[in-house]
Parts: structure tokens; C-alpha cells; sequence
């Protein structure tokens, strides 16, 4: 019996045609086969790149004609070549033994791996999945196209100078050319350089109802290759994978389990992945295919982008503009221990928050497991905010978080912050350079790996002990006194001014200031823990004059504003500006409501004579109502407007209208008393006002005139809260708590809980006027400071009227 075995005619074809009928004829004596040369597309048009020719089974088609019409019984591929997809009739026997899988990079540097190429070289591969890959590896390397059995291409290799060329390591080896005088063989490595689907498999394909041939393969086949053509064939065949896209898979045999690894991109490699999956290896087929699955809907869902961004140092004011613009829009914001928590308040609403830093009694977040969060969720198309104390790259490992996000394909962009370094200096009054005495600065960790003080120590000490420039250890407290020792040691003058500063640039800031020789002493007693920084230099003593931040009114004192949060943010500038901690807790949110009843009396506006606005929601929302029923300001005509309080009067002035009347006090009664004598019976005044309003003005009104009230909105409870002041109010670390109406004070109670009264009342309550002292005490909350301006600058005053006492 004759078996006609049909091949390429490709020298590497040829050779590895020959090995299989080798093996064959072996193991089966009785039997003879026979080597049928048959040319392919693929072989004839050699000039073009493979990627621009045909279709898929470019080697393939000619030789599956030869066995449909019976002119060959077997025909021989590399499986790499095989499409996904085989035609009618035909299918592929069990494999036998694979050739090594590897990519190779041949080269005629003496070296040993892809890292020790030269910058910039020169490497030729054609195949996409080879160079989404090396640019991957190695973005610094040009690739160029190349085409050619593998004698012609290491000849071009050689003509053309290239530093390297890649290739499959199973057709070297077949033809003998693995090992080469002329060249290095770098292997790479499966796992990191993923290979084509099944590459070093020898691909046999038959007709199916070709049973003899069938049984004469399975006697040579064997069990690994089978599971690893299983699998990553049917990786190939889920992504429906051809030469033209980027595609690659490896099944890693491991003791009772398999990994598939693969990867896959789009045609025009603009976005590459590559994803793992382990199981048992009876399930390969199954295997691949939901790796197939889960890489096609990576590269399909758009990623987000990750934002790693410094907070700046501890004063919120010290968020850069950028990162705030992202804040306000992340969907998801991932922060550590030293970022001012206030920041949370910008989040939009939904967003996702997570805390990965240190807290009482539990570990930070292991580094690895934030890159993989990050990773994650920048996979999933979101828009991330990672948020560090002070620079991202300074001490901050935002180096390696990126470097894992461009291995993941997930593009990010840095945010530069404040650093400690720096702007915690500066809080302290020390200027980190200063003219008079250093021309340099060197920023040094003090967390050091060995804190034996027996002299050995991962720092340079000889080299500290003699710089010029001002010295700051980040991560030292610790090692204080082994730093000042080791400075003095090496050289450096006993007396030389060092400050220890902690929690730089918030309202926790202390700063203690000595020389090389007392410092640890005086740290020590003062109970100075960390986050602090060691300022070593003569810069120190400047801050006798440049400390601003720790000599303001409110420093040191932490007020919980209880607004809206629009309303918020104006009080909290305000504190921060007389050098307090404002902690923002919105506990009521404003919403407008009756909007079609107010559009009906904008419509007769020119029917009252009088009009009442009450705060500057009732303005902004009253104007709302003008601008959709298409009116401005003219509406108002010669109608009197009184307004109460200061900002809504300008509220009404950035809007083009002088309120005719402001009464002195902000409280009902003084409205009515000072309205009362400008109406007749003949007026008709109109209040758009909240819901929660009281009765009394209307009622006292009306006895002179119509009064018609709008409720054009409604105060109710903020429930979206990403700051809880409990534990802080519990350990009597707030100072002030400012109530600015009867709601906030409801809401403030109902929120905390009735049962933490005793730790509310810990603190100083400060009401903006009586309406609002009334609720609180009749919530059980004491009084302590009513503001004698019922305005928020009136509250701020009689706060700094009581720290002075
Ligand atoms: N990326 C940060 C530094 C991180 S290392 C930055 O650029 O500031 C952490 C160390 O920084 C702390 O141990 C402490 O030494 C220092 N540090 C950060 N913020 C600080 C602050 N507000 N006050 C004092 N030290 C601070």
C-alpha cells in the first residue's frame, strides 16, 4: 500500500515532511509513504507581505484540493499555518510530538536575551503578533517587514545589517540551523512571548471518512501535544484568528492542571491583549474558548484611562487644577493615608471609593493588589483617579503602578502634586533653597533597611555627612536619632538646625525645631510620630520669619460645616483662609419642586407689586422659572423687591436688580416690620420661598394685603455622604460644629444619631441665629456660640471672638 504524502515544496516543508514519514514508516514497517510536492499561493508570490495577500489557507488551499480529489491521502502543514476554519470533508488527525513552541530572535549581537538588545535596533518580523509583542518588550526597537523561507531571511538579516530577526524555533531546529556560528539564538519565552496557536506541531490533514490514515497517526500521536493543539486551536477558532490579526496562544502543561495563555489584538494593533486561564487539561477545547471569549471583549470594551495624581500635601488647597477637573468626574477614586479626605466631597455622585492605605490595626493594601485594581478597572472603561499624598513619584511608587498599566495596555497619565518635600517646607516657614546659605536640596528616605545602629545602613552616610545643600528625610522619624548620629559622624557640624515636621500643611501640623545633637531629644518629648518630615540645614532657621501657616486665627481648629453642598465650599474657603480644617458634611440638599405652579406666576409677574425672595436658592430657582417661560430681568419692571440677607441681595445684584429693601436683622419679624409700612390694602406681594419655610411672614402679611407664596423648593436630607465626622466628634477632635438653619441642625441629629448627643455636644455648637439656636436646644444640642450677624461671615467672626478668650 502506497500513501501519497503531499507537501510544500519549502526546504523546511520538505525536511519536516520527511521526519513525519520518518516516523511513520518506523512505526509502521509493512507500510510505504511516499513525499508529493505540491505549490502553494503562499510559496509563489514571495515580494508581498503576507498580510496583504489572499485570504486565510494561503499555504493551505492548493494541497486540501489534492486531497478532496484524491491526488494525495495526507496532507502536511505547520499547524501555525492552519486556519481556524478547515473545509467540507476534511479535518486533522491527532498530532504527534511537538517541536519546541518558542519565538527565537536570531541575532549577531553576542547576547542572550531581548533586553540586552541594542538601543533602537533593527528587527525584522512580519507576523503582528510578533511585533505588537517586541514593541511591547521593547518599544524602543524598529520593526521592519520581512518575508522568505528562513535561509532567506537570516541572508537578509546578514545583507541588510539588521540587529535581529525573529523566527519560530521549531523550523531551526528542523533544519539544523538552530545553533548557528554566525549568529546568537535567543529563545523567548513562551509565557512572555506567546507563540502562534500550535506552533512546532506538525498539522495533518486528511479527508474525513479517511479511516486508515486516521488510525496510522493516532499510533504515533501523543497526549500532551493533543491537549495543547486542543486548546490553542480552539483559542485560534473563537477569535476566528488569521494571519491578519494578532493572535497567539500557548498551552503551559503543568502537574494535574493546564494555563492557557493568549493574546489577541486588533487588525491594526492599535489595542493588543493577552490574558490567562488555568484548568483541568481533560478541558482545553472549553478552555480556550472562554479565554478566546474574555480577550475578544477586552480588546472590544474601549479601556478608561487612569489618572495617577499627587493630592498635594495635606491643605486641600493644594490639589492641582487638573486633578480636581478628574475628581469631579472619576468614576472610581483610589487614595491613600495621606490624602486630605475632604477631597471625597468632589466625587460625583455613584462614583466608586476606595481606601487602600494604612488604618487603625489593618494593613495597607498590599502594592500588588492596587496595580491589579487598577488594572481592573481601567480594563472595565472607567475613568480612575489614583490619588497619592504629595507627588505620585516622589517616594510614592507611582513608578511602578504605571509601569504595570502599560503592561496591561491600560493607557493612564500622570498628575503631578505637591510634595511634602517641598510644600510641607513651606507650610513649616523653611524654604527649601534659600540664597544666603545652600544651592541644593536632596531628598533622601530615612526608612532604612537596617535599623541596627552597628553602622552598616543602605544609605551613603560618608557622602550625607558632607553635603552642602538642605537635606529632607522622608519616612525617618524613626531613625532620627540614627540619622543626626550618622551625619554627625561623617562630618557634618553638631549644630547644624534640623526641624522635624509633622503633618505639614494641615491643621495637625507641629513643627519642633533643633540641631543635629538635640533634635531627637526634643522630638522625642513632644511625642512627634510619623508622617513627619527631617529637615537638616541652615534654611531651618528662616522660619522665624517665614512661618505664616501655624500663626493664623483658626489654626488648629477643626469646624464641620453642615450646608448644602454648593452651598458648602464658600465657608469652608473661609475657614481654610483663617488657617482652620473645614469638614464639609452636606446635610441638606436643596430641590426645586411646584416648577409648572411657579411658571404660572412668573407669567403674571406684572400683577404684584411687591416681591420677597428669601435666600439665594429662592433666587437662583425663581430664575430658572423666568428663563423658561423666556423671560430676563425685565420682567420685574417697577416691582419692589426686598431681599433677606446679604447673599441674597447679591445674588439679585449679580443678577442686574438692587434689592429696594434689606432688612437689618434676618429674621421674620424684622421682614415684617420693615415691609408692613410700605403696603396698602391694594399690594399684592409674592414669596417664593421653601417648603420649609415658617407661616409667620405670610400670616403677618396678609393681614395687610394678598400674599401669594410659591414653594419653589424644598430642603431635604443629603444622604450622599463620603465623609463620617462620628468617630472624630467621639474622640473630641472637632472643634466647632456650625449649624446655618433649623434644617441643618434636623438633619445634622438624624444623621449622626440621637444617641451620640453626649459626643456632639463635645463640641462647640455654633448657630447662625435664633430660629436655628431654638431647634438646636430643642434637639438637646447646647448652644454655644449664636453668631450676632446671622450671616456665615457672622458666624466665622464669633468663632474667632471665641478663640480668642
Ligand atoms: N509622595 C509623597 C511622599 C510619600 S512617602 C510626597 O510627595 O510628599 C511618605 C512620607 O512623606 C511620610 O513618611 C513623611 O515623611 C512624608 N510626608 C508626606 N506628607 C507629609 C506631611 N503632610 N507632613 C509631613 N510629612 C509628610
Amino acid at each position: 500500500m502506497n500513501i501519497k504524502v503531499g507537501t510544500r515544496g519549502s526546504t523546511l516543508a520538505r525536511v519536516q515532511s520527511q521526519w513525519l514519514i520518518d516516523v511513520l514508516a518506523k512505526a509502521h514497517p509493512q507500510i510505504k509513504f511516499e513525499m508529493v510536492i505540491i505549490k502553494t499561493k503562499g510559496d509563489l508570490v514571495q515580494d508581498k507581505p503576507l498580510d496583504k495577500i489572499g485570504d486565510k489557507g494561503l499555504f493551505t488551499k492548493e494541497l486540501e484540493d489534492a486531497l478532496l480529489s484524491g491526488v494525495i491521502h495526507m496532507a502536511i502543514h505547520s499547524m501555525k499555518d492552519m486556519p481556524s476554519q478547515l473545509p467540507e470533508g476534511l479535518m486533522l488527525t491527532l498530532p504527534t510530538v511537538r517541536e519546541d513552541p518558542r519565538d527565537v530572535l536570531l541575532t549577531p549581537h553576542k547576547i542572550d536575551s531581548l533586553a540586552a538588545l541594542p538601543q533602537g535596533a533593527v528587527v525584522a518580523t512580519g507576523s503582528k503578533r510578533r511585533i505588537s509583542q517586541l514593541k511591547k518588550l521593547r518599544p524602543d526597537v524598529e520593526i521592519v517587514g520581512i518575508r522568505g523561507n528562513i535561509d532567506t531571511r537570516i541572508r537578509k538579516m546578514q545583507e541588510q545589517k539588521l540587529d535581529g530577526i525573529i523566527l519560530a524555533a521549531a523550523g531551526l531546529k528542523r533544519i539544523g540551523r538552530f545553533v548557528d556560528d554566525a549568529y546568537e539564538t535567543v529563545a523567548l519565552p513562551e509565557k512572555t512571548f506567546i507563540p502562534a496557536p500550535a506552533q512546532g506541531i506538525l498539522a495533518v490533514e486528511i479527508r474525513a471518512d479517511n479511516e486508515l490514515v486516521k488510525d496510522l497517526m493516532k499510533a504515533i500521536s501523543d497526549p500532551d501535544t493533543i491537549v495543547q493543539m486542543n486548546g490553542e486551536r480552539s483559542f485560534l477558532k473563537t477569535l476566528n484568528g488569521s494571519c491578519h490579526i494578532p493572535v497567539g496562544a500557548y498551552v503551559e502543561m503543568k502537574n494535574e492542571s493546564i494555563k492557557i495563555y493568549g493574546l489577541y489584538g486588533l487588525e491594526d494593533m492599535s489595542r493588543v491583549v493577552t490574558r490567562s486561564i488555568e484548568g483541568p487539561p481533560e478541558e482545553a477545547e472549553a478552555l480556550g474558548k472562554e479565554l478566546g471569549l474574555e480577550c475578544y471583549k477586552a480588546v472590544h470594551t474601549k479601556p478608561g484611562k487612569v489618572y495617577l495624581a499627587g493630592g498635594g500635601c495635606g491643605d486641600p488647597g493644594l490639589l492641582t487644577v487638573k486633578a480636581m477637573g478628574v475628581l469631579k468626574r472619576a468614576d472610581v477614586i483610589v487614595y491613600d493615608a495621606l490624602v486630605n479626605e475632604s477631597f471625597l466631597n468632589e466625587a460625583k455622585e455613584g462614583a466608586e471609593i476606595v481606601y487602600v492605605g494604612k488604618r487603625a490595626g489593618n494593613h495597607a493594601m498590599p502594592q500588588e493588589d492596587i496595580n491589579a485594581l487598577l488594572i481592573e478597572k481601567g480594563l472595565e472603561g472607567k475613568t480612575v483617579l489614583r490619588l497619592k499624598g504629595g507627588d505620585p513619584y516622589v517616594f510614592g511608587r507611582g513608578g511602578e503602578e504605571g509601569e504595570d498599566l502599560y503592561d496591561a495596555d491600560v493607557p493612564f497619565e500622570v498628575i503631578p502634586g505637591i510634595t511634602s518635600v517641598i510644600g510641607g517646607l513651606a507650610y513649616a516657614g523653611i524654604p527649601i533653597t534659600h540664597r544666603d546659605c545652600v544651592s541644593s536640596f536632596h531628598v533622601i528616605t530615612g526608612h532604612l533597611k537596617s535599623n541596627a545602629y552597628d553602622g552598616s545602613s543602605d544609605l551613603d552616610w560618608p557622602v550625607l555627612g558632607k553635603l552642602k545643600g538642605t537635606i529632607v528625610f522622608l519616612m525617618g522619624v524613626k531613625n532620627l536619632k540614627k540619622i543626626c548620629a550618622e551625619l554627625v559622624k561623617n562630618g557634618m557640624d553638631a549644630q547644624m538646625p534640623v526641624a522635624v515636621v509633622h503633618r505639614a500643611s494641615t491643621p495637625y501640623q507641629r513643627v519642633v525645631v533643633g540641631n543635629l545633637e538635640t533634635i531627637y531629644e526634643i522630638a522625642t518629648d513632644a511625642k512627634i510620630t510619623a508622617p513627619s518630615l527631617i529637615v537638616v540645614g541652615e534654611v531651618v532657621n528662616k522660619r522665624e520669619k517665614l512661618r505664616f501657616f501655624d500663626e493664623k486665627p483658626l489654626f488648629g481648629k477643626t469646624i464641620i460645616v453642615t450646608r448644602s453642598r454648593e452651598q458648602s465650599s464658600q465657608m469652608s474657603e473661609k475657614i481654610v483662609e483663617l488657617g482652620g480644617n473645614p469638614i464639609e458634611y452636606p446635610t441638606i440638599k436643596i430641590v426645586p419642586i411646584n416648577e409648572a405652579a411657579c411658571d404660572e406666576k412668573v407669567k403674571e409677574l406684572d400683577k404684584y407689586t411687591h416681591i420677597v425672595f428669601t435666600s439665594i436658592n429662592g433666587v437662583e430657582i425663581f430664575f430658572d422659572s423666568l428663563k423658561r417661560s423666556g423671560k430676563d430681568a425685565r420682567a420685574f419692571g417697577k416691582l419692589h423687591i426686598t431681599a433677606i440677607g446679604e447673599g441674597t441681595k447679591n445674588s439679585l445684584l449679580s443678577r442686574g436688580l438692587t434689592a429696594d429693601f434689606v432688612p437689618d436683622k434676618y429674621v421674620g419679624e424684622e421682614l415684617v416690620n420693615g415691609l408692613a409700612p410700605l403696603l396698602t390694602k391694594d399690594s399684592r406681594v409674592l414669596i417664593p420661598r421653601s417648603k420649609n419655610a415658617r407661616i409667620y411672614v405670610v400670616q403677618e402679611l396678609s393681614k395687610i394685603c394678598p400674599v401669594d407664596e410659591i414653594q419653589s423648593y424644598e430642603t431635604i436630607r443629603e444622604d450622599h455622604v463620603t465623609v463620617d465626622p462620628l468617630e472624630m466628634l467621639k474622640n473630641k477632635e472637632i472643634d466647632y460644629i456650625t449649624f446655618t438653619s433649623s434644617t441643618t441642625v434636623e438633619f445634622f441629629v438624624e444623621k449622626i444619631g440621637a444617641q451620640h448627643l453626649a459626643a456632639i455636644n463635645a463640641a462647640k455648637c455654633v448657630s447662625i441665629g435664633p430660629q436655628t439656636s431654638k431647634k438646636c436646644l430643642e434637639l438637646g444640642i447646647g448652644v454655644d456660640i449664636e453668631a450676632e450677624q446671622y450671616t456665615i461671615q457672622g458666624m466665622l467672626d464669633a468663632i474667632l471672638k471665641d478663640t480668642e478668650k
